[in-house]
């Protein structure tokens, strides 16, 4: 069976042919293995891998360990759904000890059902309607913080020209939006809807801001303003809540939210996330007899997920594993700061730890999302398809997107991905400029 074949069938099969959005790519891919850092394509043609399943991948791919783990919790024990399993209580109690907010912890399958989860359960123990966002962020594909996830400009509970048919007016007109970076936003739309307010939602790390580090003051204004207003403080760490450490960028910032929520590389592939946060809130949920907060998943603490989990932080709480992904990290910032200078290409690269952000652009670094506009579109979407062509794997479709490095990056992956990028930069601005 041929690569197009196969696109042809999916396509007769599924709209579009993929099965999220975002996984488009031109040309169209169709991927058969992986292996650490590298994946292979239906043609034979081998990638490295800095597209990550969008920083799942934490480990790289096929870990052995984690593979090993999962099976023997599949032969042992895979799904029950009833009562508790002794692979759950070690999990939960493993994130308790490492995540400052977790006082209690309870586990799902995806990071739009543990910030799906965070927003009921704001509004159900605050008994108010609205929740704040930030311009840019995206927590999940249900309607609850859906609004202003790509348009720049700042609106109230407005509606961007991203598709929307089928979205719940009511969840929009719910959802403030504030400036990420900007706590004089937050200071007005506080000040006039802020005794309606359930929650502050915001990743700690503006990862889906185009790379914006919060400034520093940022989140604890935040901590400051929902103290004030008598409303949840969320990071939603979906991203950031492994990457960056295993107590999440909370830690690392020294700033502790109410709740929080992880997903993505948690499982290292396999669907498994978490919502917890202070004890007092959480015992809100249903899962406590008198709880009063709807909170079920079929799925919720399965037995390969929840190994897969444990595994995952066993081998990242060994020595040198962050320091491995950001000095890989470091080198690829670094290196790309480089290629480009050589080449004369106005650039900013940013990032953090295991995480880099790409715009070209000389105007330094993204601080909120309509940064992101500066970015230059063309030579952007032309260099990430020379990429791909020369061998280097990430998303050329979407702007201002972020790249992942894995424990199984190495220096080798390092100066092809840089070679790539010398490679790919002149080719790129030649096709921008017709
Ligand atoms: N929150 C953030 C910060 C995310 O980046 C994402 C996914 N990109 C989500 C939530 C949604 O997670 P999932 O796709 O696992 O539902």
């Amino acid at each position: 069976m041929s690569f197009d074949d196969y696109l042809q069938r999916s396509a007769q099969v599924t709209p579009g042919g993929i099965h999220s959005q975002r996984r488009q790519t031109t040309p169209p891919l169709c991927l058969v293995r992986a292996a650490g850092s590298h994946v292979w394509d239906a043609t034979g043609k081998e990638y490295v891998d800095f597209h990550n399943a969008y920083g799942c991948m934490i480990l790289g791919h096929g870990n052995a360990r984690v593979a090993e783990s999962v099976r023997a919790a599949l032969m042992r024990l895979d799904l029950v759904g009833l009562g508790v399993t002794p692979a759950e209580v070690e999990l939960s109690e493993r994130l308790v000890a490492n995540v400052p907010c977790f006082e209690q912890v309870l586990l799902c399958n995806s990071g739009s059902e543990a910030t799906l989860h965070a927003v009921r359960l704001a509004r159900g123990v605050t008994g108010r309607r609205r929740v704040i966002k930030f311009q840019g962020s995206y927590h999940g594909t249900h309607d609850y913080l859906l609004s202003n996830r790509l348009a720049s400009g700042l609106s109230r509970g407005g509606v961007e020209p991203d598709p929307q048919a089928g979205v719940l007016p009511e969840a929009l007109d719910a959802t403030l939006v504030c400036r990420y970076n900007d706590l004089d936003s937050l200071a007005s739309v506080v000040a006039e809807h802020g005794d309606d307010v359930a929650a502050i939602f915001v990743e700690p790390y503006g990862h889906n801001v185009g790379g914006a580090a919060p400034r520093p003051g940022f989140l604890e204004g935040l901590r400051r303003t929902a103290d004030a207003i008598g409303a949840m403080l969320v990071f939603d760490e979906v991203i950031t809540g492994i990457r960056h450490g295993l107590g999440g960028y909370q830690a690392v910032a020294g700033v502790t939210p109410d709740v929080a929520t992880l997903a993505k590389a948690l499982g290292n592939g396999l669907p498994i996330a978490a919502v917890g946060g202070k004890r007092e809130v959480m015992q809100h949920f249903n899962t406590n007899p008198v709880g009063d907060v709807l909170y079920s998943g079929t799925f919720n603490g399965g037995g390969g997920p929840v190994a897969a989990a444990l595994t995952t932080l066993e081998i990242l709480s060994e020595p040198g594993a962050y320091e491995h992904l950001a000095a890989i990290g470091d080198r690829m910032r670094a290196g790309l700061v480089d290629v480009f200078a050589s080449r004369g290409v106005p650039v900013s690269v940013s990032g953090y730890g295991s995480v880099f952000h790409v715009l070209f652009d000389a105007g330094g670094p993204v601080v909120s999302q309509e940064d992101i506009s500066r970015n230059d579109v063309a030579l952007y979407s032309a260099f990430r398809r020379e990429m791909l062509a020369n061998g280097v794997l990430d998303t050329p479709e979407t702007q201002a997107m972020r790249s992942y490095v894995s424990l199984a990056h190495t220096d080798a992956d390092v100066e092809l991905a840089l070679a790539a990028a010398d490679a790919s930069i002149a080719a790129a601005r030649a096709e921008a400029r017709r």
